[in-house]
């Protein structure tokens, strides 16, 4: 138990010494300010990732599944992207005259990706107005196109050392 995390009263302490004997068990812990002191080892508690935690991501994914259903259903299971818009994937769709006729199947689902070129991040709180669906080839190629447009705006160096 030396080095290692418990938590006292929620907060994240590191147990540096335990000293052994009669009477109550003290240790002596560093909390996340970097304080030290010395308490009873009991009440500290193992941090929480040593339980199983059930149940945190089936709701999650069940509710982002539920939006894509929803944002495809919505744009009639077919891909999204016109040409000339800010979601077009810079193929020119001519068959379609501009528009893609690429459907959605179980096999072949449809991306939904946020209108704006956004974080990833925040993209997965956006309601569905700010999604679209788009096929696979066009998600690629839209992804790839903001990428590019991404290193324009924002100089990466190549190296800092
Ligand atoms: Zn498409
Ligand atoms: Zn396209």
């Amino acid at each position: 138990m030396i080095g290692r995390t418990y938590l006292e009263r929620g907060e994240p302490v590191v147990v540096l010494i335990r000293w052994n004997g009669p009477g109550p068990r003290n240790v002596l812990i560093q909390r996340a300010d970097g304080s030290k002191v010395v308490r009873p080892f009991r009440g500290l508690r193992r941090p929480k990732e040593e339980t199983p935690m059930p149940s945190v991501n089936p709701p999650t994914n069940a509710k982002r599944r539920d939006l894509q259903a929803q944002v495809i259903t919505r744009d009639g299971g077919a891909c999204q992207c016109r040409t000339g818009t800010p979601t077009a994937c810079g193929r020119p769709h001519t068959c379609g005259a501009g528009r893609c006729l690429t459907r959605h199947t179980p096999a072949a689902p449809l991306h939904v990706v946020a209108r704006d070129d956004i974080r990833p991040e925040s993209a997965a709180a956006l309601p569905p107005g700010d999604l679209i669906a788009l096929c696979d080839s066009c998600h690629r190629a839209l992804l790839t196109r903001r990428r590019k447009t991404r290193n324009r705006t924002v100089p990466v160096p190549d190296a800092l050392f």
